[in-house]
């Protein structure tokens, strides 16, 4: 098997919303990610408690949409992914779109699945730290394959 020798390998937490699994789109989802050569290594479907939906959010706990936000993520099932790869961070958020459907760019997730700046499909990490803790919100090291 080849071995890269790649400093930049990362992993990140992905997840796809109660309107992304409504909607039927767990497949394309991941279609997208596995297209661009992004590995799947854990993945598993569970529904968000309120207060787990809060716990996951609690950056966002002052913002006026909180309670909005942590209503729609416990509202249906989620399906939570760990993608790995070279620099999936960014990639993954690239291939999302903004977290505005109305600006993101064509052909990302966002804009071509989601009905609005809440309710926008999907979840990426935003940075190596954020990825680390929300992996670890989901998953335990032995649910990941490497
Ligand atoms: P992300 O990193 O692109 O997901 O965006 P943020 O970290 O800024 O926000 C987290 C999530 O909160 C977004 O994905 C949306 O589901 C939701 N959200 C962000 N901004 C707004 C807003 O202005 N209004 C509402 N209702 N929800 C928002």
């Amino acid at each position: 098997m080849h071995h890269m020798e790649d400093g930049t390998k990362q992993r990140t937490l992905s997840i796809v919303k109660p309107d992304g699994v409504g909607k039927g789109v767990i497949g394309e989802v991941v279609r997208r990610f596995e297209k661009e050569g992004i590995r799947i290594v854990a993945m598993r479907m569970l529904r968000l408690s309120r207060k787990q939906a809060e716990g996951f959010y609690a950056v966002h706990r002052e913002r006026p949409f909180f309670a909005s936000l942590t209503d729609f993520m416990s509202s249906g099932p989620i399906v939570a992914m760990v993608l790995e790869g070279d620099d999936v961070i960014a990639r993954n958020r690239k291939i999302m779109g903004a977290t505005d459907p109305a600006k993101a760019d064509k052909g990302t997730i966002r804009a071509d699945f989601a009905g609005s700046i809440e309710q926008n499909i999907v979840h990426g990490s935003d940075a190596p730290d954020t990825a680390v803790t929300e992996i670890r919100y989901f998953f335990s090291e032995l649910d990941i394959v490497s």
